[in-house]
C-alpha cells in the first residue's frame, strides 16, 4: 500500500534517538520531507549523518527545546523556509521520569508537567496555521499506555500523560474544523536509548536480551519482550498519511498486549 507520503512535509520532534530517529528514517524513505529537532545538536548531527548523506535534500535538522516556545517557533520557521509548508507534526520529544509520590520533588512535578504539556502545545501552536493551510494536516502525539494504566514507580509521568491524553482528545475535536487530525500512539515498553541507559546503569550481569526479557515478564507483557522502534514507526506513518483520513481523536496502543483495560 502506498501511503502517499511523497513530498509531504513533516516535523518530528526528538529525532536524534530511539523512536523519533526511526520515524524520521521511515518517513524519509517513504519520500516525505522531514524536519527534526533535539536539544543536543552535535548528537543529532551524528545520529542523522548516514540519513543526511543519502537523503540530504529531504531532511533538515534544527536544534530546539520543545518546552521553549521561541526555539519551537524558529524550528517551524526553518521548516517553512526550507520546504514551503507543513503537512504533519509528530510530537515525540520527551522521556519518562522514574519516581514515586514520596520521591517526586516540586521541581520534578513542574518539569514533568511542563515537558508533557508544552512539549505538545508549543509545536501545535507554532505549526497550526501551516497545518490548516495544508488542507490535510495530521498531528501524532507519542504517549504511553501509562496514561490509562498508572504505575506507582512512574507517578508524575503517569499523571502528566493522563492529562496529555485528555488534551490530545480535545485538540482532535477543536482542530477538526481546520482539517487537522490529531491522534495518539500509546506505547508500552519500546527498546530505545532510554532502556539501554537503564540497563547499563543497573550494573546487572545479565545480557541485554536476558535483562529486557525479565523486564517484560516483570511488567506482564503478554508477548514476552520489549517492542522495537520498527514496530512503532509504521503506525506513525499511517496516521500521518491520507490512508487514515477518517481517523482522528484515536489512541492506538503499541505495547505487546500490556494494557489491561478494554
Ligand atoms: P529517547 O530518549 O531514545 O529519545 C528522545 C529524543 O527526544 C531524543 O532525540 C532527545 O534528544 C529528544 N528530546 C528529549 N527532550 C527534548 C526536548 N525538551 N526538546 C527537544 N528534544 C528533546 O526516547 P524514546 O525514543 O524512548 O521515546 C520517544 C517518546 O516516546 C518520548 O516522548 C517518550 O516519553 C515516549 N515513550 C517511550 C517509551 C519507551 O519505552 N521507549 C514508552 C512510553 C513513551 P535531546 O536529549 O538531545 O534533546
Amino acid at each position: 500500500m502506498d501511503l502517499e507520503l511523497r513530498d509531504r512535509v513533516i516535523i518530528v520532534t526528538g529525532g536524534s534517538n530511539g523512536i523519533g530517529l526511526k520515524v524520521v528514517r521511515t518517513l524519509v524513505e517513504e519520500g516525505a520531507r522531514v524536519v527534526t529537532c533535539a536539544r543536543d545538536e552535535a548528537r543529532m548531527k551524528e545520529a542523522l549523518a548516514p540519513l543526511m548523506a543519502e537523503h540530504g535534500d529531504q531532511l533538515l535538522a534544527h536544534p530546539c527545546d520543545v518546552v521553549e516556545a521561541s526555539t519551537v517557533n524558529e524550528l517551524v520557521d526553518a521548516a517553512v523556509q526550507r520546504f514551503g509548508t507543513i503537512d504533519g507534526l509528530v510530537c515525540n520529544a520527551g522521556r519518562s521520569r522514574i519516581s514515586t509520590f514520596a520521591t517526586t520533588t516540586d521541581d520534578d512535578w513542574r518539569d514533568e508537567l511542563e515537558l508533557k504539556f508544552w512539549g505538545v502545545l508549543n509545536p501545535v501552536r507554532a505549526a497550526h496555521a501551516h497545518l490548516h493551510d495544508s488542507g490535510n494536516g495530521s498531528i501524532v502525539v507519542m504517549n504511553a499506555i501509562l496514561a490509562r494504566q498508572p504505575e506507582p514507580r512512574l507517578v508524575a509521568s503517569a499523571a502528566a500523560r493522563a492529562g496529555l491524553l485528555n488534551l490530545t482528545r480535545s485538540l482532535a475535536t477543536e482542530l477538526a474544523a481546520d482539517g487537522i487530525r490529531v491522534n495518539t500512539v500509546s506505547l508500552g515498553l519500546i527498546a530505545t536509548g532510554q532502556w539501554r541507559r537503564r540497563f547499563e546503569e543497573s550494573g546487572t550481569e545479565l545480557t541485554w536480551e536476558q535483562w529486557s526479557t525479565e523486564l517484560a515478564a516483570d511488567r506482564g507483557v503478554p508477548l514476552g519482550r520489549l517492542g522495537t522502534t520498527s514496530e512503532v514507526a509504521p503506525t506513525v506513518a499511517f496516521l500521518l498519511s491520507r490512508r487514515s483520513s477518517y481517523t482522528t481523536g484515536a489512541s492506538i496502543d503499541i505495547g505487546g498486549g500490556v494494557a489491561r483495560y478494554v
